[in-house]
């Protein structure tokens, strides 16, 4: 059998049991045990195997199959802002959507250097992408899970920017001591009520942590929002990632709380998906 037939075998599994990006799946499945990149058998069809990779490609298969567990736990990692991240059950797996915070950043603060506080890093995904751009700028990073903590310290050690990134095992609530020019978060905003419907690969993978934003979804975001107003330096800017629909409610709260609305992002589905604020001091 060759690499398509592999693909085709494969994808075709997949697509039996549910899974919707089943064609891309194998062709990753296949990627990881051969170390090959995807487009590499994209254009060359005929690529043969050999009997480990055959096992393995088959294992993971039948895993993803069967358990529905995401490609980034089963492969230990994940891709973001052309970065190789170390993933695990511990921490959310980074999205692509997120990559749409840190390029906004990425261009406001072009040849500045910001102090940067990241609540509920996780990964590290979004600290490590914006210090890689920002090359002056330093950062606290701050998680309850000393699990996630433990992540995203390899991942900044792996992405070399470990020596600009202080770790806290923290809560937003219990975090003080520092002010900030940027507060950035990508919080759990999820409604409790509808955890039950997210896809099986998430429900019953991701961490609940990560994802459960309490009755309406806006708990964390309300708690981040004030506690920025008191450790944000004049002049600074907080940046949202929100939930699908919660652009009014979101800046509802940021009225409230005397923030200006600076600007938002749109994701790939045109949802509002980053808010930037400053607090209005006048
Ligand atoms: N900051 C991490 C990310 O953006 C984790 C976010 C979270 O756990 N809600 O992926």
């Amino acid at each position: 059998m060759t690499s398509n037939d592999f693909i085709k075998k494969g994808s075709n599994f997949l697509k039996m049991n549910n899974i919707k990006s089943h064609i891309i799946d194998a062709e990753l499945i296949l990627s990881n045990v051969s170390g090959l990149l995807r487009e590499k058998f994209v254009i060359n069809s005929e690529l043969k195997l050999d009997s480990n990779q055959i096992n393995a490609f088959n294992k993971l298969i039948l895993k993803r199959g069967m358990s529905k567990e995401p490609l980034a736990y089963l492969f230990k990692k994940k891709e973001f802002w052309s970065n190789d991240l170390n993933v695990n059950k511990n921490v959310l797996i980074p999205r692509p959507e997120t990559e749409i915070l840190v390029d906004a950043l990425a261009r406001y603060y072009k040849n500045q250097k910001p102090f940067i506080l990241d609540i509920g890093t996780g990964s590290g995904c979004i600290i490590i992408s914006l210090l890689q751009e920002l090359k002056q700028s330093k950062a606290i990073a701050i998680d309850i899970s000393n699990k996630a903590l433990k992540i995203a310290l390899e991942n900044s050690k792996i992405n070399n920017t470990f020596d600009r990134i202080k770790f806290i095992n923290s809560s937003i609530d219990n975090f003080i001591g520092f002010k900030f020019d940027l507060v950035v978060c990508n919080p759990p905003y999820i409604a409790r009520h509808q955890l039950k419907n997210l896809d099986d690969s998430i429900k019953y993978f991701e961490p609940k942590i990560a994802l459960d934003g309490g009755n309406d979804g806006l708990d964390v975001i309300r708690k981040v929002i004030y506690k920025s107003k008191k450790i944000l330096k004049i002049n600074g800017m907080l940046a949202l990632e929100i939930g699908n629909g919660q652009y009014s409610k979101v800046s509802q709260i940021l009225k409230l709380n005397k923030f200006k609305e600076k600007f938002f992002v749109k994701d790939y589905k045109d949802n509002i998906r980053c808010i930037f604020s400053k607090l209005d001091h006048y």
